[in-house]
């Protein structure tokens, strides 16, 4: 087995990621940054960012690219692997084992792995995936030009992606099983101000339907009601949350009931040496603002662990050299 040695690792290129290894270069740590994609992670699916503070409109892919270049900036690119697991030897260190085989070796690990979209769990889904069952709407909006669509969800992404689905569709129905969206003010004013977008509150979808060619409709049920209909759409895009990737974390580490990786107010998680950030981390918002706040401060937090792990190596050798000069006086 191979082993590459490094003060630190960063698993994720996303805000979070990129942002952690524009710290850890500015600050001349010994860092890989290991991401299975490419860089940018949420900010790949994101039509415009309007909330970056000093950028009041980026598009999410060029904001990844100028995240990109900064960090390389300060000597830190990106390293393709997909980690596979993540595991400690017997001195703490953890080894983060690639899908090439290769295993990076650090004693910290800023873990900023993201999460992948929730499935629905219905039936037409699996089949239906890729032939209008879609989970990101700057990949898949332009194919549904003129057509109707469905967004299921009631949050931010389903807010704001169906506003942009507008775009494309001749009709924008948001269906949501609550009677209220929980996205924010100003994302739900934007959808619902637009002469496209429709909502249907309180259903749930029990099935996507279609044929050989694709979707053609949802059979829709009023979770307060229980009368079921349908409805006729070709695209179906599904906003329901994310799963955080945690599943390569080789011991338990502390989470809450989402399964979102718990930190203490320095990033840091249950396990010595693992810090969090991004949308991995169990916090109240999920922002690209955050994601870069919370990396900043794991980075910082990694090093001062490093230097702390490096004092208490140090002050041992001493003590045992001072062990042995007594043994041999
Ligand atoms: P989210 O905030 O977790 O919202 C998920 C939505 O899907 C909720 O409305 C939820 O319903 C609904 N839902 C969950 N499971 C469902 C199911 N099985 N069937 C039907 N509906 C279901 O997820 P998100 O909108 O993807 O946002 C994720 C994070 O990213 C959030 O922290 C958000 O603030 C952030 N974000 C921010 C922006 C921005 O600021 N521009 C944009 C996108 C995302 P209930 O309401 O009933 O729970």
């Amino acid at each position: 087995m191979e082993f590459i040695d490094h003060e630190l690792i960063i698993v994720g290129a996303g805000p979070a990621g990129l942002c952690a290894a524009l710290y850890a270069g500015r600050s001349e740590m010994d860092v890989v940054m290991l991401e299975a994609g490419i860089p940018g992670g949420q900010l790949l699916l994101t039509e415009l960012v309007d909330d970056y503070p000093g950028l009041e409109d980026v598009g999410g892919m060029e904001l990844a690219q100028k995240m990109v270049d900064h960090a390389a900036k300060f000597g830190v690119e990106m390293t393709r692997g997909q980690v596979q697991k993540i595991t400690r030897d017997d001195e703490g260190r953890f080894l983060a084992e690639v899908d090439d085989g290769t295993v990076y070796r650090a004693p910290a690990v800023v873990y900023t792995a993201g999460g992948t979209p929730k499935r629905l769990g219905v039936p037409g889904e699996e089949k239906f995936m890729g032939k209008g069952v879609t989970y990101c709407a700057i990949c898949d909006g332009a194919f549904f030009k003129g057509e109707d669509i469905a967004v299921i969800g009631g949050g931010d992404s389903a807010a704001e992606e169906g506003e942009f689905l507008t775009r494309y569709g001749s009709s924008v129905t948001l269906i949501h099983r609550r009677g209220e969206l929980r996205a924010q003010a100003v994302l739900q004013r934007r959808f619902l101000e637009n002469p496209k977008s429709k909502t249907i509150f309180h259903t749930v979808v029990d099935e996507i339907l279609g044929d050989e060619k694709g979707v053609t409709g949802l059979a829709l049920r009023n979770v307060e009601t229980g009368e079921t209909s349908e409805l006729s759409v070709t695209g179906v895009f599904i906003f329901i949350g994310f799963t955080p990737n945690v599943d390569v974390i080789g011991e338990h580490v502390g989470h809450d009931a989402s399964g979102y990786i718990e930190t203490d107010r320095d990033m840091r998680t249950s396990i010595p040496g693992l810090f969090v950030a991004g949308d991995v981390r169990s916090q109240l918002v999920r922002q690209i603002t955050t994601a870069v706040g919370d990396a900043t401060t794991a980075v910082f937090a990694a090093e001062k662990y490093l230097l702390d792990l490096k004092e208490q190596r140090d002050e041992r050798e001493t003590s045992s050299e001072r062990a042995q000069e007594a043994q041999t006086a």
